[in-house]
């Protein structure tokens, strides 16, 4: 069973629509469990009814006219139960629908499972028998169960795409559907899609016509001769040192070019429209199943040398081409996996949104969209995001979803909420020179949290009073090596000047986890349990040193630096490190330089950290906690998890209580503690941090407005009240929406996610289907 799955899957994967997918899922597994009839309804959520869209046994015409409400006949009992149901006299049970037209009555064993994909019902899937001897057996149940598991994602994803061309399931025009992912960063941008993908990657590459197909054809001519050239060159050299056998490889891939082979194939796919790359990409998908569902394990091994030669004909076939990518006016990046340098690439002034298939809310690209106010979607998996590519699109930062091609009712309506934005933030620059303080006189210092320069320009205009975490790893990642000491020192100085005399945070370099670096590659099998931040630099120390050197140098005749320690878990990462910060402050001063030692902190982001909040404290002279990396950890949640996004929540009262339990052990231990996680940026999470007693929070600059306006506008003792309130509660939802609730009825509706944006009401198709939470 197992082979047959496999293969099945395959095939369905590489189908080139819903329709073609669903005929081969009832075709195969008519076939293979030997029954006579097996189909496919799908859960429309325009009608809310089943819709029979395959068939293998009952009458074809049937396909897309036959229906059942939610809730009607067996199919509709499957979807409400969400679970199995195996008849051997199906036309007796009281839930038995007739419907003439399929030519079911002849029909009486039933078995029907659900199609589910992240809780969602998308559908049922059945297999019939006419004698009423049959009783589909315990192994049987079991396979149809696993092909339905094993094909939803691939159904979910074939339904986007029909969705996003404008199609319902029946293949009617649909408007304004929705693809919900979860919000990256807040805000509405309206712009065109423009998919940027890794080189060289097949999978990725976005399936686009061509209007040029003598230029298409000849740029693939010349790819295939540009490889069939390294080809021949590679083996030249190598003739010396490898057996004929081995050699034999070449020729295989030689022969692969050959005209009649790969290349002529490809070849009629340009000429059918396609433009080179898509038909590449369709004809090596083509051959790679084709291999991989060989029962010969040297074919299947085949289906690598396949995907190689396609990845070195792409890789001609891109040369320069990425450069060339026309971004609009208004562009939408779009990829599978954003990188900062992405976002670097986009011509100054045309980024207006961004939309990620994998990430999670407190993923570092997101951190980085919301300082750079980008209104961002993250985690909108299984959707076929190469489709975007130059459609005009919607990104709801809010509620975390994007509009393909939407209505102009639907484009207005979010012009409005994307207007009304703005005027709330012109609103508030009049705060700017204010000082956060609640109406009876508690000052709370707003720091921002920075990585690059343009951070810091819209940090002092929002009325910044320091930096609470500089993030030095961004601009390691933005290079394609380690940045030289001279040119760190020239980083930190920029930072350190704009805000002097103000205090200027700086981590030490935390890669690891979701942060990488091209050039100092790092992989695991649990990045983010593994080696990260502190673990990393104590490993390397010239690393490590060179950055100490390089912030303490750069920190003369301003004074104002302070140095801070990420992912700390025990003791003696803490005492190693101040006894290398100490080493450097030495001999950079015997160096000559004028340098005051800088105060060194510990950030708080592991449970064990949190647990040992006293002994850190002794050692050093501020903490600060990350409540991001906290978050995750308490929680077991990965949070660049999209698949888990809905139980990321840092107001779980778990963490409310590691975070009361920081702040009054630190204050125990006489040292300011401060917060630099995104939950600083939440109106609502910031007032509870203040009641809890922090001494500063730390957030990206599009924060700080409204999180100072709220601040004034109450009292702490309101706030400690609110604080009281939550602490007794046990859900983390309740939780939210308690202070939710709070900060509306004390009039800050608006500056909360602002607008529940009501467009929900115009999303027919997919929204639900979809939804990831
Ligand atoms: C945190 O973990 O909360 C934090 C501020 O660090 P980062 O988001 O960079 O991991
Ligand atoms: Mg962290």
């Amino acid at each position: 069973m197992l082979g047959i799955l496999r293969s099945l899957v395959q095939e369905v994967n590489s189908a080139r629509d819903l329709t073609e997918a669903l005929g081969i899922i009832v075709s195969r597994v008519q076939k293979a469990m030997n029954t006579e009839v097996c189909s496919v309804y799908l859960l429309d959520p325009v009608s809310n009814r089943y819709i029979l869209m395959a068939t293998e046994g009952l009458y074809p015409q049937a396909v897309g006219k036959v229906s059942l409400a939610h809730s009607e006949g067996l199919v509709g009992l499957v979807g409400s139960r969400e679970e199995p149901i195996n008849l051997e006299d199906a036309p007796s049970h009281p839930r038995y629908r007739y419907f003439p037209e399929t030519g079911e009555e002849r029909f009486r064993s039933f078995l029907g499972v659900p199609i589910i994909h992240h809780r969602q019902v998308l559908g049922v899937l059945v297999v019939q028998q006419r004698e009423n001897t049959r009783c589909f057996d315990e192994g049987e149940e079991a396979f149809l169960v696993t092909v339905s598991a094993q094909l939803s994602g691939v159904i979910a994803h074939s339904e986007a795409t029909g969705a996003i061309s404008g199609l319902s399931l029946t293949g009617e025009q649909a408007h304004d559907v929705s693809f919900n992912g979860v919000p990256g960063s807040p805000g509405v941008a309206i712009g065109h899609g423009v998919v940027v993908y890794p080189a060289a990657d097949l999978d990725v590459v976005p399936d686009k016509l061509t209007t040029d197909i003598n230029q298409e054809l000849a740029l693939f001519q010349s790819a295939v001769q540009a490889v069939r050239e390294d080809i021949e060159q590679v083996a030249e050299r190598l003739t010396s040192r490898l057996r004929p056998e081995e050699l034999a490889l070449f020729d295989v891939y030689l022969r692969m070019l050959s005209e009649e082979a790969l290349p002529d194939e490809v070849r009629n796919r340009i000429r059918e429209g396609f433009w080179a790359q898509g038909a590449l990409k369709q004809v090596v998908q083509h051959y790679i199943s084709h291999f991989e569902m060989m029962d010969d394990h040297y074919l299947q091994e085949r289906a690598v040398d396949i995907r190689d030669l396609g990845r070195r004909l792409l890789s001609y076939l891109q040369e320069g081409e990425q450069k060339d990518l026309n971004y609009p006016e208004k562009t939408v990046l779009v990829s599978d996996e954003l990188t900062p340098s992405m976002l670097g690439e986009v011509p100054r002034g045309r980024l207006v949104g961004l939309v990620s298939v994998k990430g999670a809310s407190n993923s570092h690209v997101a951190i980085l969209a919301r300082a750079m106010g980008v209104p961002t979607v993250m985690g909108l998996v299984d959707i076929p995001v190469n489709q975007l590519d130059g459609k005009e699109l919607i990104v709801d930062g809010f509620d975390g979803r994007i509009f393909s091609s939407p209505s102009p009712d639907l484009r207005s309506f979010f012009q409005t909420i994307r207007d009304e934005e703005r005027e709330i933030d012109r609103g508030l620059e009049a705060l700017r020179d204010l000082p956060c303080e609640t109406t009876d006189g508690h000052r709370v210092p707003l720091l921002v949290n920075t990585g690059l320069m343009t951070d810091v320009v819209r940090s002092l205009s929002h009325g910044a009073e320091g930096i609470g975490l500089y993030r030095t790893e961004v601009p390691f990642m933005i290079k394609d090596r380690f940045p030289s000491e001279q040119e760190q020192r020239q980083y930190y100085r920029d930072q350190l000047e704009a805000f002097a005399p103000s205090p200027v945070t700086m981590r030490t370099l935390d890669v690891g986890g979701d942060k990488a670096l091209t050039y100092f590659p790092i992989e695991e099998e649990n990045p983010f349990l593994g080696w990260r931040g502190i673990r990393v630099t104590l490993d390397h120390p010239e690393i490590f040193l060179v950055q100490v050197r390089a912030m303490l140098k750069a920190s003369e005749g301003l004074n104002n630096l302070q140095i801070m320690l990420p992912m700390v878990s025990n003791i003696s990462e803490v005492e190693e490190s101040l006894h290398l910060i100490y080493r450097v402050y030495h001999e950079v001063r015997e160096e000559g330089f004028e340098i005051h030692m800088p105060k060194v902190g510990v950030m708080i982001e592991i449970p064990a950290a949190v647990y040992q909040v006293r002994e850190l404290a002794d050692r050093v002279d501020f903490l600060s906690v990350g409540s991001n990396d906290l978050t995750q950890y308490l929680l077991a949640v990965d949070r660049n998890n999209p698949r888990v996004a809905g139980l990321y929540h840092s107001y779980h009262p778990a963490v409310l209580q590691a975070l009361v339990r920081v702040a009054q052990d630190a204050h125990a231990a006489g040292k300011p503690v401060g917060i630099c996680g995104e939950l600083a940026g939440d109106p609502g999470g910031a007032l509870l941090l203040m009641a809890m007693g922090y001494d500063s929070l730390s957030m990206n600059a599009a924060s700080l407005p409204k999180v100072k306006y709220v601040i004034r506008s109450v009292s702490r003792e309101w706030a400690v009240r609110l604080l009281k309130d939550v602490l007794l509660l046990d859900s983390p939802h309740v939780i939210k929406s308690c202070v939710d609730l709070a900060l509306r009825n004390a009039g800050f509706g608006r500056y909360l996610r602002p607008h529940q944006t009501k467009a929900a009401s115009t999303t027919p198709l997919a929204s639900q289907v979809l939804s990831q939470n």
